[in-house]
């Protein structure tokens, strides 16, 4: 009976001798509150389902967000199941801070080791890149950003290729801390190029957050600002404008040529970037057909991206 009163009346009415144990529950549930998540309704010991404070829900405006909290144990966790959400962490009574991201990634698994495995990247570059995959039952690869050596987002990626990111990081080159005193940076279309390019001995190299756009816009440049899709770019200035020279190895086809040409036009030197682009068209399967050597030789020859046929 007591059990069921502690469940319902909520911590303010808990009338207990151990002051103390209800003085802990009360800084975990004041600790969850702070991160939004409202926890009247929950049970303690039990899992229920409310509403996702990232996401709302989501466009069905589902209760996604798992949670958990345990009175006993004073620790709370929580899973948000919106696929494109994926928010999860836990927090303890006594611990300052609420660790986010990192919480809801686990260690790569069988199925993810042999994926990286077959694409040649070793276990030594997965863990330096802290590579990790989404707990749970599904097969999910979590690509970790980090800026300064904190994590600041997390960007998911099925076996099918289905990408999202956590939503309300700042969009950020992926390895970006791997060129922040480098003269030369290469840039590549996604994360697993980079951990690629690093198998062939290049780690000065980071991945765009976002893959690489149908086309090349026609228009002009627009100011910084306002400059959405390549707002990575802006926020990494501080990196990309030390660099001498700057590789641009995306992928060989339409996409990939247009990502060049766009990035060109902003690191070139009518913006901020005193280096000269070059352009060079490799793809992961570069390395996984020919190996390292192969993606080597092509980086070691790339030639000057040729800046006129952009404007
Ligand atoms: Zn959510």
């Amino acid at each position: 009976m007591l059990e069921y009163l502690f469940c319902y009346i909520g911590v303010a009415s808990l009338k207990r001798d151990e002051n103390k144990e209800v003085d802990n529950y009360a800084k975990l549930k004041e600790k969850v509150e702070n991160l939004g998540i409202c926890c009247n309704s929950v049970t303690p010991e039990e899992y229920t389902r409310l509403m996702c404070p990232k996401c709302k829900g989501g466009q069905l405006i589902e209760r996604s967000l798992s949670f958990h909290m345990s009175w006993k144990r004073n620790y709370a966790l929580w899973r948000c199941f919106n696929f494109e959400c994926g928010w999860a962490g836990q927090i303890l009574a006594h611990n300052s801070t609420a660790t986010m991201a990192s919480d809801g990634l686990e260690p790569l698994d069988d199925v993810l080791a042999a994926y990286f495995a077959k694409r040649m990247i070793s276990k030594d570059t997965l863990e330096r890149n802290h590579v990790m995959q989404m707990a749970g039952d599904q097969i999910i690869m979590a690509f970790t950003y980090r800026r300064n050596g904190m994590l600041i987002g997390c960007k998911y990626r099925t076996l099918e290729k289905r990408f999202w990111q956590e939503k309300g990081t700042d969009k950020v080159l992926y390895g970006l801390d791997d060129v922040r005193d480098a003269d030369e940076i290469i840039i590549v279309e996604g994360e697993v190029d980079k951990l690629s390019v690093e198998e062939a001995g290049f780690p000065n190299c980071v991945s765009v957050p976002n893959g690489a756009p149908q086309s090349i816009a026609s228009k002009e440049l627009i100011p910084p600002e306002e400059d959405i899709r390549f707002s990575y770019l802006w926020n990494c200035a501080e990196c990309l404008e030390k660099a001498s020279k700057i590789l641009l190895a995306t992928d060989g086809d339409l996409p990939g040529q247009a990502l060049a040409g766009e990035l060109a036009r902003r690191l070139g030197k009518e913006r901020y970037c005193p280096g000269t682009c070059c352009q060079i068209s490799v793809m992961v399967l570069v390395l996984v057909n020919l190996g390292s050597e192969a993606l080597k030789e092509a980086i070691e020859c790339a030639v000057p991206y040729e800046m006129q046929n952009l404007n």
